[in-house]
């Protein structure tokens, strides 16, 4: 589903390189997870998928189901399938949760042709997801984000990527400020949604996280190339022995 091959990046502003040839191949209805230490280029990886400014491919490609995606504005990624849950969620005053994922919903439908859903329908849809993902109807009604808690931007993100239905989903859940409730949330959610037309790529520091989601892939990042990939056994090793192993052998 996901073909990444060689993939080189460097900063738009600077010359410096932080990916140096990433190759990863994720297949439909699988999980792969990714670590690494700080600064191995992880979120880069996630940024440079989703189309975020400040980036310049130098070399590489990669695609989402053979469509190149480096070719792609954000919003046709996201039509061709592609979400990036957001390590910080914004808020948005004065726009009610409702009204925004209608309208991305919409927005979304329409870039892959097919009918807007009317209101109703929206409602129906959007209640069967919340309660499926134990989301109160309450915090439907509210501005996206505004005054949430860590726990329900993390609930309401996993609705936004419920309701959008992407195929391929990246989560990019690094160090700080996930406890161990959040995590669990993350981890429901993308349990919830596991589907064999769907993949996901979830990016973490913790192992813990992984306890609970089970990946079928990890893959270590070091230095903006993937260096060791394996099963999940690989997390195990890091949550023993740290990081230190791999990047020697690399
Ligand atoms: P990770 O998510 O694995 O911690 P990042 O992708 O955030 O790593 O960062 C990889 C490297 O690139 C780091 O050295 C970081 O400082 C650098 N970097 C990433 N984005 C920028 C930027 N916009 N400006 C300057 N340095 C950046
Ligand atoms: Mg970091
Ligand atoms: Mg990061």
């Amino acid at each position: 589903m996901l073909e990444i091959k060689n993939l080189h990046v460097k900063l738009e502003e600077e010359d410096k390189q932080i990916l140096k040839g990433v190759d990863l191949t994720v297949e439909a209805g699988k999980v792969h997870a990714i670590m690494g230490p700080n600064g191995s280029g992880k979120s880069t990886l996630s940024y440079v998928l989703s189309g975020r400014d400040g980036y310049e491919v130098t070399e590489g490609a990669a695609t989402l189901d053979g469509t190149d995606l480096l070719e792609l504005e954000p919003e046709e990624r996201a039509a061709a399938g592609l979400f990036l849950a957001f390590q910080y969620p914004v808020e948005i005053p004065g726009v009610g949760n409702m009204t925004f994922l209608r309208t991305a919903v919409n927005a979304q439908r329409k870039a892959r042709g097919q009918d807007e859903l009317s209101a109703t329908e929206f409602l129906k849809v959007i209640r069967e997801k919340a309660k499926a993902l134990k989301i109160d109807a309450e915090m439907l009604k509210r501005p996206v984000n505004v005054g949430f808690s860590g726990g329900e931007k993390k609930r309401n993100e996993i609705l936004q990527m419920a309701m959008l239905e992407p195929k391929m989903c990246i989560l990019d859940e690094t160090d700080s400020g996930l406890d161990v409730d959040a995590m669990k949330l993350v981890a429901d959610g993308v349990n919830a949604l596991r589907d064999e037309g769907r993949a996901f790529l979830v990016i973490t520091h913790y192992q813990r996280l992984l306890d609970h989601i089970k990946p079928d892939v990890v893959h270590i990042m070091s230095d903006g190339r993937i260096v060791k990939t394996g099963g999940p056994e690989l997390a195990l090793e890091v949550e023993t022995n740290g990081y230190a192993d791999f990047l020697e052998e690399a």
